[in-house]
């Protein structure tokens, strides 16, 4: 099972809803972990995920800590740039252990497509 982490900012969430039921084999064929705020937005479109702490509470630290300890495969993040986020720090160690540990995050909708197509041409999806 693929291990896979979601996480959008407010002015995303709706994007990653609609992304996540596009894309809903993503509930069968893998274990979804979310910060506390996207999660309920899952849920509230009858989409399941492991839920962590809210972002600006933790959330994305706990996601880095995850990707630091081979925890996941694949990081969604639908960031929105246009706003200011108070837990910008955190934001920045995800990313940064991403890149440490050589997983794939997509920032942005057209990323994770791209993703997700990939890991279907490999049989892993
Ligand atoms: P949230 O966190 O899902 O709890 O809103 C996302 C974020 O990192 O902003």
């Amino acid at each position: 099972m693929l291990r896979i982490a979601l996480i959008a900012h407010d002015g995303k969430k709706a994007e990653l809803v609609s992304f996540i039921l596009q894309n809903k084999e993503l509930i069968e064929k893998a274990t979804l972990y979310s910060t506390a705020t996207t999660g309920t937005h899952l849920e509230r479109a009858g989409l399941e995920s492991k839920k962590l702490l809210s972002g600006p509470r933790g959330g994305d630290a706990q996601i880095a800590a995850m990707v630091a300890t081979n925890e996941l495969d694949l990081v969604i993040f639908f960031r929105d740039p246009l706003d200011k986020h108070p837990h910008e720090p955190d934001v920045q160690m995800l990313m940064r252990l991403c890149d440490v540990h050589d997983i794939p995050l997509a920032t942005n909708h057209s990323a994770a497509r791209l993703f997700i197509a990939g890991l279907k041409a490999l049989g892993k999806l």
